[in-house]
């Protein structure tokens, strides 16, 4: 008899499936933890804060359970219009989210941003409908005796559903939380079949390494965000990898920023990328990347749903 759709052929347990966001101040440690629960770099972790822009970022997989993680850049008061973009964003990993993780730095605890943070879900439409967790992070940087007191303090402040204390950096704690989080996601189908999950992954992961050399070589001129369309990954017989990607900015005029004159710029990106591909991969990449103005796709969130959710092979 073929398998139940939902159902793993010769699994006892039912398939799992669910979006996880994680939201918080900058530096908490977002990234490491969706990368710890992986198990693989995945996004980007960065001094810098708030440069994850994707929605997302990592699919673990633990037992018969497929978390779907979304690393949301920090929710903050909007300043600028990049900003307010990623607000925006933010605020709909947040919306689409089966479980919300509250990442705290637990060195740093409970400082003005974790409070307006905290007031901003509480505040969320829907907010109390879905389980809000408290991750206390860096657990390795504070004194074991400050921890229950900053865990009440916080619970005080909003009574989550579970707490956690870990170091997403060391690892403790984080295959308890990844254990939980297995059991309480709903259950059904896996939205990425497991031989797509590492190729997911790896197209993730290689749309932000080129995403990272356009902010770096681009801040100043782009004022506004561009985003790195992961389109098509194959391996060659020689063994290297070709990589496809594609460019999305608002307007023709940031498309001839992008490409640069005589195409010098984009040039310029591409190798630096392709360096970096190819030291995460220890390969050879080929990497192939096209722009495309398409107006209107940082407020389209059909658009951003399609850069976080689906790519083509
Ligand atoms: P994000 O802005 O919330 O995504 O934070 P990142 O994941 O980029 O982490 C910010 C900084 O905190 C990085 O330098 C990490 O290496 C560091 N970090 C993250 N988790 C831990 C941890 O558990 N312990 C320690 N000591 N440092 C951590
Ligand atoms: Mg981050």
């Amino acid at each position: 008899m073929p398998p139940e759709p939902g159902q793993r052929a010769g699994a006892q347990e039912p398939s799992r499936c669910g979006v996880v966001a994680l939201v918080g101040a900058p530096n908490a440690g977002k990234s490491t933890l969706v990368n710890r629960l992986v198990g693989t770099k995945v996004a980007i972790v960065s001094p810098r804060a708030q440069t994850t822009r994707r929605r997302l970022t990592g699919i673990a997989m633990v037992g018969a359970a497929q978390l779907l993680l979304v690393d949301t850049p920090g929710i903050f008061a909007p300043r600028r219009r990049l900003d307010r973009a990623m607000l925006a964003e933010a605020s709909e990993g947040v919306a689409d989210a089966d479980i919300l993780l509250l990442v705290v730095d637990a060195a740093t605890g409970l400082t003005d941003e974790v409070e307006a943070v905290v007031g901003r879900l509480a505040a969320a439409p829907a907010a109390g409908q879905r389980p809000l967790w408290l991750v206390l992070n860096k657990v390795d940087r504070i004194a074991r005796a400050r921890l229950l007191p900053l865990a009440a303090e916080l619970n005080a402040r909003h009574p989550f559903a579970e707490t956690f204390m870990v170091s997403a950096l060391g690892g403790d704690g984080v295959p308890a939380l990844g254990a939980r989080l297995a059991a309480a996601v709903p259950e059904g189908p896996w939205l990425f079949p497991e031989d797509r999950v590492s190729d997911a992954l790896t197209s993730l992961f290689l749309a932000e390494l080129t995403r990272e050399q356009l902010y770096l070589q681009l801040r100043d001129e782009l004022p506004l965000a561009a985003a790195v369309e992961p389109e098509r990954l194959a391996e060659r017989e020689d063994g290297a990898i070709e990589v496809h990607q594609r460019i999305l900015v608002e307007r023709e005029s940031q498309k001839a920023i992008v490409v640069g004159k005589g195409g010098a710029r984009i040039k310029a990106l591409g190798a630096a990328a392709r360096r970096e591909m190819e030291a995460a991969m220890g390969g050879r990449v080929h990497l192939f990347l096209t722009v495309k103005a398409k107006p209107g796709w940082a407020d389209d969130r059909r658009v951003w749903r399609d850069l976080g959710l689906t790519w083509v092979d």
